[in-house]
């Protein structure tokens, strides 16, 4: 089947991919909180209501990826993330952090103003497995969190990276923002994404990275 890709973005700056499925369409990730009504009135644009929604998948629990999560679940979506994401996403293991001083500051301010997540139960999702009957394939990705996956689809070359290869000026590149909690562990996750040979590579931030713009960054990285 055809296994059409659409990006939703919200000026370049979050992104949300809507990937179609044999079950129905399938979100990967869900913006920042207080975006629930722009990601509702850019799914009506496409067709679609939250309540045909298969699935929201999410590439890892930061605020920015998890934001309409809840809100989605009330509607009855069912929440879906690699396993070794759900005990922090339900509160049974701590946030994995920022990194530094200024990072955990970050954190603590979000906590005051965002509170604890209260998702209502959260889908295991494991390496290798192939997602709701398509040839998207999850690939663990730790580093940026511990539990960061994302999606790989053999048939087309496209790679949603989640936040673990972002968009540096078109080229990709590993993300050692200080929102990353392992910086070693992600570049090895990084240079694991490169060597799949993506033909797209379509992130979390910014635009979607074609194959050409990415061989110099994959370079660059092997020599880290
Ligand atoms: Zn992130």
């Amino acid at each position: 089947m055809t296994q059409i890709l659409k990006r939703i973005t919200w000026f370049n700056q979050i992104n949300v991919y809507l990937i179609s499925t044999p079950q129905g369409p399938v979100l990967v990730d869900s913006a920042a909180p207080g975006m629930f009504r722009w990601l509702v009135k850019s799914l009506r644009k496409l067709g679609i209501v939250p309540e045909q929604l298969a699935g929201v998948i999410v590439t890892h629990f930061h605020i920015d990826h998890v934001g309409t999560a809840m809100a989605l679940q009330k509607c009855g979506v069912p929440v879906y993330a690699l396993s070794t994401e759900i005990p922090i996403m339900m509160g049974d293991a701590p946030h994995s952090g920022y990194g530094g001083t200024v990072g955990n500051l970050l954190l603590m301010v979000e906590q005051l103003f965002f509170g604890k997540p209260s998702f209502l139960g959260v889908q295991s999702l494991s390496a290798g497995q192939k997602i709701f009957g398509t040839d998207w394939r999850v690939v663990a990705a730790p580093g940026h969190t511990p539990g960061s996956l994302a999606l790989y689809n053999e048939n087309t070359g496209d790679l949603l990276s989640g936040d673990t290869l972002v968009s540096d000026f078109g080229c990709p590149r590993a993300n050692l923002s200080l929102f990353t909690a392992d910086r070693q562990r992600l570049v090895e996750s990084a240079l694991n994404l490169m060597n799949l040979e993506p033909k797209y590579i379509h992130p979390g931030h910014g635009k979607t990275l074609p194959l050409l713009a990415y061989a110099k960054a994959q370079q660059q990285l092997r020599n880290l």
